[in-house]
């Protein structure tokens, strides 16, 4: 997410284009260049914001790109529509629509299938526009004769022609296309994208309907391409027929990766980085069609030693030569430090904070889950089998059992992850047997992971507002002009969960830079953040030192108040000081339930677990 300081970066911005038409020539910058170098920025911003922001790579945009300039340059030519500015937002919007189609379409895959079904895509655009379309859209000879855009002002018509005088119309097109931009990314729906990207798993398991938040990206992207093609016809005079072409999606691509994604500006630093070199290397140099070798090497040379484009890089110098650190791009491939006690003993004792939310004289009673008969069959395996439980509410249920009983099974079934094959679950009396976990999570049912899965390319808080955010605004909702920080409740709440998870002098961290342990608490605070009434935990003390785990027992303590939750964990001990009541798993059933003293005291679950299986439990 970017910093919110206000206006900083649209003043930046428009100083920016003011003075570029006095500094530019000076850097041997042609107007036409410039021009073409705004274009491109524009097709880019919508193109970060579906790339850089939701991390879904499309190599369609041209798709989108074309409709959009053939739709406008079609009513500006020979449909004799004489407003340019009307025609590039018609255009504009049947490209936000066809996205929205094509959307529908390419988001039932993800990762590589859907950059798959986006190039099968760009390619079908093309053939249309050859083919059947090629009435409209003049074939391989596109359309000529675009007009530039004038404006009556009644006292004045103001002309915007060619050259500079046109640069002034683009360069306030791609202002206005920065400041919406910027609003999105900043808003609540922006703070999601960001989500989706970085976890689209566990995006989904905090409450947000994530489909509808990449279909909203892909239009936005969509629309972004459609207006850009509008002023490529009105830029050439001519709306030319490789808008369509695979070409234009590729060039796309990389001039975002040359400049960085996830910034806004990559793109346009990237076009301007690609049109340069290809004036230098063809015109300067002679290199003809050879240019693209070199170009090659210049991309592939960035891309290893800038992973986050030329803006990216200068960012982290910048950070370097202040003592600031930037948010660090997510590494799947760094493995998590176990065990490293992370928060001094008395700091934790010191922060035992008081209950979100202390249950009150009269808070309801009663179960708040009741599971019947559920079972869990994987092929021939029986993961869960017949199992009958109920929690009520405000009790501190423990559950154990040897690794392969059927817990986290269980767990999954409980937050509707996975499907049970018999039995149902009923929560708050609601019958959720089926429902999603999304749903069932905006109903006041999650759980914190096993292992972690948190937004490890963001802050602390910044993971934290994104769980608080479905809690307050449900699902789905447009809200893409809205500052994140007008939503009532939203820093309450996210101060509060940092208190609670003992986090409060870590809230600008970057995930990547938290210790074992905090990440842990993290793990169980984007839980917490969603204010559930009731709270799944699976071994929260996994991986932890001996230490950390005393730390984390009172830490549980302490958010018990009030709440009803039920832990997994290997930890006997813990479990037997945390929970009033304990179920025992074995083979995918309950052994038996009962007090910690019953437990203990149980011959069965003696049996159980002196008859061989203590050392897997200790494990
Ligand atoms: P626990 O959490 O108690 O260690 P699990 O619920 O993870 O147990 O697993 C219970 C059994 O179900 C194990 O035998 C495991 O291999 C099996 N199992 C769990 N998930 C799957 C799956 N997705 N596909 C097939 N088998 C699974």
């Amino acid at each position: 997410m970017l910093k919110q300081r206000p206006y900083l970066i649209e003043f930046l911005t428009a100083a920016g284009l003011v003075l570029a038409p006095f500094v530019l020539p000076w850097l041997g910058f042609a107007p036409n260049t410039v021009n073409r170098i705004l274009v491109w920025g524009l097709f880019g911003l919508g193109f970060d914001i579906l790339f850089g922001f939701t991390g879904l790579l499309s190599f369609g945009q041209s798709a989108f790109y074309g409709t959009g300039g053939f739709v406008a340059a079609y009513l500006l030519t020979r449909a004799g529509f004489p407003y340019v500015a009307l025609a590039l937002v018609i255009g504009m919007i049947a490209a936000a629509a066809t996205g929205y189609l094509i959307g529908l379409i390419a988001l039932r895959r993800t990762g590589i299938y859907f950059a798959m079904i986006t190039v099968a895509i760009a390619e079908v655009f093309f053939f249309v526009e050859f083919n059947p379309l090629s009435d409209f859209t003049g074939g391989e000879n596109g359309l000529p004769g675009v007009p530039t855009p004038s404006f009556n002002l009644g006292f004045t018509t103001l002309h915007f022609t060619t050259g500079w005088s046109l640069y002034q119309f683009l360069a306030l097109c791609y202002f206005i296309g920065v400041v919406i931009a910027l609003r999105i990314v900043r808003s609540p729906v922006g703070a999601v994208f960001s989500a989706i990207r970085d976890n689209p798993l566990r995006a989904t398991a905090v409450g947000h309907n994530i489909h509808g938040y990449k279909l909203t990206a892909f239009v936005i992207a969509a629309a972004y391409a459609g207006f850009a093609g509008g002023l490529l016809g009105v830029l050439q005079a001519f709306m030319p027929p490789d808008a369509f072409t695979f070409d234009t999606s590729g060039q796309l691509v990389m001039q975002t990766a040359i400049g960085g994604r996830g910034t806004l500006f990559g793109p346009l630093v990237g076009a301007a980085v690609w049109l340069s070199l290809q004036d230098f290397l063809q015109a300067a140099l002679g290199l003809g069609a050879a240019w693209k070798l070199v170009l090659g090497v210049v991309f592939v040379l960035l891309v290893c030693f800038l992973r986050r484009g030329i803006i990216g890089g200068l960012a982290d110098l910048y950070g370097l030569l202040t003592g600031q650190r930037g948010v660090r791009e997510p590494d799947e491939s760094e493995p998590e430090v176990v065990a490293v006690a992370s928060t001094p003993h008395a700091a934790i004792a010191a922060a035992a904070p008081t209950p979100v939310r202390p249950r009150p004289a009269g808070s309801p009673s009663g179960p708040i889950l009741q599971a019947k008969g559920l079972t869990k069959r994987y092929g021939g395996l029986l993961a869960n089998s017949d199992i009958d439980f109920t929690v009520n509410h405000g009790e501190l249920r423990g559950i154990i059992g040897p690794n392969g009983a059927g817990k986290s099974t269980f767990f999954k079934m409980l937050t509707c992850e996975v499907h049970p094959t018999s039995g149902t679950i009923l929560f708050e009396g609601r019958d959720i047997t089926g429902m999603n976990v999304t749903d069932v999570c905006q109903l006041g049912l999650t759980k914190s992971y096993q292992v972690n899965q948190l937004f490890a390319g963001l802050t602390v808080r910044e993971n934290l507002v994104i769980a608080a955010l479905s809690g307050l605004r449900g699902k789905f909702r447009l809200d893409l002009f809205r500052s994140i920080d007008s939503i009532p409740g939203l820093s309450e709440r996210v101060q509060q969960t940092l208190e609670l998870v003992n986090l409060t002098s870590r809230p600008d961290t970057p995930v990547s830079e938290l210790a074992y342990g905090e990440k842990r608490r993290l793990e169980i605070g984007l839980a917490l953040a969603t204010s559930p009434s009731l709270l799944l935990l699976d071994e929260p003390l996994a991986g932890m030192s001996p230490r950390e785990r005393v730390e984390t027992v009172k830490l549980l303590k302490s958010i018990s108040q009030g709440r009803t939750m039920i832990i997994i964990d290997h930890d006997m001990d813990a479990l037997f000081e945390l929970a009033e009541r304990v179920t025992v798993l074995q083979e995918g059933r309950v052994l038996v339930e009962g007090t910690p003293e019953e437990i203990k005291n149980n011959s069965t679950v003696q049996e159980a677990y002196l008859g061989g299986v203590h050392g897997v439990l200790a494990a």
